[in-house]
Formats: C-alpha cells, sequence, structure tokens
C-alpha cells in the first residue's frame, strides 16, 4: 500500500470513544522520574500498543531514551540558537558526507526551508518577499516527475513556486527555462517514475539547477543517509521522529554550504520570513542530534533480525488458527520495515473488522487496515514485552470469530 493509502485507512477506522484503562500494559518509558503525575490518564487519554508504525496521527515514533535525556538536560541553560545550528550543523553534516546541514521542523519544514533558500539566497529583501514571486525576480517554477507529486510537495509551493510536472526525459528538457528554480525528486517513489537518480542529476547539471530529494521516511537503511550526498543531490530532505526515533517536530536539511546558509535566512531565530513559525530549540536539536548518532551506531543488521524475529512470533500466533494466513509482504522504499498481513478465509472466520476489535480491546493495540480488511503489523514501534501481547490478542479475536 502506498503511505497515502495507509493514511487514508488510518483516518477511516473509527476512533474508540472508550476512556479508561489507560495504558494498564503501556508503561510511559520516557516520563520523567521525578513526575508521579499520569498526564494520559488526568486527561482521559487511552495510550495504545502501536503495532502500526511511526505515524503523525499515532504520535509518530517513541523518542530513544539517549534524545529524551539530552532534551531535558539541555533544557536547564541557555545558549545561542545560531551557535547551537553552527556547531551541530556541521557535525551532523560530516556524519551525512554533507558540506552543511541544519535542523527543522520536520522534513516537511525540510522542505520548505531548503526551497525558501534556493529562492532567495542570502538576499535578505528577497526572503522577506516569499511566497509572493511575482516581481520579484526569482525563479519561480519547480520540475518534478508526475508520479513524485505527492501531498508533500506542497511544501515547496507554500514558497509561491508553480510545480511543473514532466513524464520523460523531452519532456523534462523542454520544461525547463529562466523560470526553473530547482529539479525535486522524491526517493519512494522512484520506481512510478521514468527518469532515476543519476539521470535526474545529469540532466540538472547540465542546466546548472538545484536539486533536492526527499527521503523522509526511507530509513532504514542507514547508508540511505549518505547515499543521496554520495550521488551529487544538492539538498536532503530527512524526518527526525520516524524510524531514527529523534524528537517527533524534527528533521534534517542537509546539502550545499550556500543553500544552508540561505535556507536558515528563512528559519528561526530570524522573523520576518516564511519559516518563522518552523522553530526547533536547542533542546530538539540536541535531541535529534543524539538520536541520529546512535541511529548511526546502532547494528542495523542485528535490529533488522530482531524485527523479523518478532514478526515471527506474532506470524505464528495468528496463523495457529484454522483459516488464517499471516505473510509478509514486499519491502517497499518508504517505511522500508518488516511488514506482516494477516487475512482469513471469510467463510470459516467472521470478523466484522479486526483492526477496531483490537483498538477497542485491553489493552488498545493499533494495526493499520490491510487490504480486503485484512491486517498489517509491524513491529518496530513494539517494547519487548509488547510482542507476546499483541500476538495473542490477535490470535483471541481471530479464533473467537471462527464459526
Ligand atoms: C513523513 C514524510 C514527510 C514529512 O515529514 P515530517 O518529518 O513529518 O515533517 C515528507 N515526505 C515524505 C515522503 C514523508 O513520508
Amino acid at each position: 500500500m502506498k503511505r497515502r493509502e495507509i493514511l487514508k485507512t488510518l483516518t477511516m477506522l473509527p476512533l474508540a470513544g472508550a476512556i479508561g484503562n489507560s495504558g494498564s500494559l503501556v508503561q510511559s518509558a520516557q516520563a520523567a522520574p521525578s513526575s508521579k503525575r499520569d498526564l494520559f490518564k488526568e486527561f482521559g487519554l487511552r495510550t495504545f500498543i502501536n503495532a502500526s508504525g511511526y505515524f503523525t496521527s499515532l504520535s509518530g515514533s517513541l523518542m530513544q531514551h539517549d534524545a529524551a535525556d539530552a532534551i531535558r538536560e539541555t533544557a536547564t541553560s541557555f545558549c545561542r540558537l545560531e551557535e547551537v545550528q553552527d556547531k551541530v550543523g556541521e557535525r551532523i553534516a560530516s556524519l551525512l558526507h554533507a558540506e552543511s546541514a541544519m535542523v527543522t521542523a520536520g522534513a516537511f519544514s525540510a522542505l520548505m526551508l531548503g526551497m525558501a533558500g534556493v529562492l532567495s539566497g542570502t538576499d535578505q529583501k528577497k526572503v522577506s518577499q516569499i511566497p509572493r514571486l511575482e516581481g520579484s525576480a526569482m525563479k519561480t517554477e519547480v520540475i518534478l516527475q508526475k508520479a513524485h507529486n505527492d501531498g508533500y510537495a506542497h511544501a515547496l509551493t507554500n514558497c509561491g513556486v508553480k510545480l511543473i510536472t514532466v513524464e520523460t526525459v523531452e519532456e523534462l528538457e523542454k520544461a525547463i527555462s529562466d523560470r526553473t528554480a530547482m529539479m525535486y525528486f522524491i526517493n519512494y517513489q522512484s520506481s512510478l517514475g521514468k527518469i532515476q537518480h543519476k539521470e535526474w542529476l545529469e540532466l540538472a547539471r547540465k542546466h546548472r539547477i538545484p536539486t533536492m530529494i526527499d527521503m523522509a521516511a526511507d530509513l532504514p537503511p542507514k547508508e540511505n543517509l549518505w547515499k543521496f550526498h554520495d550521488m551529487g543531490f544538492d539538498l536532503v530532505c530527512v524526518s527526525g521522529g520516524k524510524f531514527m526515533r529523534g524528537p517527533q517536530s524534527t528533521g534534517i536539511l542537509s546539502g550545499k554550504k550556500e543553500l544552508i546558509a540561505a535556507a536558515r535566512m528563512s528559519a528561526p531565530p530570524r522573523g520576518s520570513n516564511i519559516g518563522r513559525g518552523m522553530k526547533v530549540n536547542k533542546e530538539e536539536i540536541f535531541g535529534l542530534y543524539i538520536a541520529l548518532e546512535h541511529f548511526i551506531n546502532t547494528d542495523q543488521e542485528k535490529e533488522w533480525k530482531m524485527l523479523e524475529d518478532r514478526i515471527a512470533v506474532i506470524a505464528k500466533e495468528a496463523a495457529s488458527v484454522p483459516g488464517v494466513k499471516a505473510e509478509l509482504i514486499p519491502l517497499p522504499l518508504i517505511n522500508r520495515i518488516p511488514t506482516l498481513n494477516i487475512s482469513w478465509d471469510k467463510s470459516k472466520i467472521r470478523l466484522e473488522n479486526l483492526a477496531v476489535n483490537l483498538r477497542n480491546g485491553n489493552p488498545s493495540i493499533e494495526v493499520m487496515g490491510g487490504p480486503a480488511g485484512s491486517i498489517n503489523v509491524t513491529s518496530h514501534m513494539l517494547k519487548k514485552d509488547e510482542v507476546k501481547i499483541v500476538a495473542s490478542r490477535i490470535r483471541e479475536e481471530l479464533f473467537k470469530a471462527h464459526v
């Protein structure tokens, strides 16, 4: 399923109105040790086991402990925000094989600030004119492949540019003009487009047009963090709060030194610009940095095996009910993680909506809706002790519905 379809399915599932039993089995691992208050309970919010994935509507991913510690520890002193961006940005850039980097308020913000930087350069007047490009002497168009025109490109049009979609190299060459500000590429849609990364870059280089790639959710593998810089993309955008498990409200914009410097002209602490509302403070910058460092140092083969082992536990339990099929789905480019599809013989198992039953059960469990009423389950957002709970709850629901 495409990410957008997954999101649609998520929002289509009716919300459980139930309050109470809040997080009986789910400990809030990040709660400050000094705090005795259970805010979820206090506000009547039901927490859940996340067998679905890192979705914004489900509050993203759980931050790595080290990242949360960094936030708490850096929250108690002041320092100059520009200096934090300078110094942490420099370190991030070296990890990512980039000339320069900045921490943004999510990948969406990276797209938007990167676009603003491409348009304005370091000209303060132009910075303050975005998104009113008419009569500003700024370029006004971004070229992308038709298949790459997903909802996130809205970040670019926020800066006032017009999206020009093309399908073939001939169309691309024809579309390029002195209005072309940038050529934009979305990694996870690459298999749907006719032009691949290298050719896209060659064409951009030939016409001296800056390039940007959105790879927001395309981790693992961690090598993707530097792959696109090594290839030659001028700007790379990634989320900090997805598989990396940094603060959910962070992202990274990395790339050419002059373009990052230009993007920062549209970012806080500066005002009179389009990005003033996309603030990340020092704590989040440090939190993201620690999460990134940790993510890069993780043994990803070992982690992958753990994710597969967990999926195997759930698959085995589900498939122990006659008429149930539990199979790994092929890996997409985005959210590239082991995902189990659980489907059943509708004549043997009468189950209206397994996803909703799991959500309304105790503990509440979130899964993704799969094709034809089936469910998709992932294991990367589960805590260790939750794997068995998910497995047995799924089995219980399927078993109960067996006729
Ligand atoms: C999630 C996502 C974004 C937005 O990322 P945030 O970090 O939530 O701002 C942009 N593009 C793609 C392809 C994504 O999957």
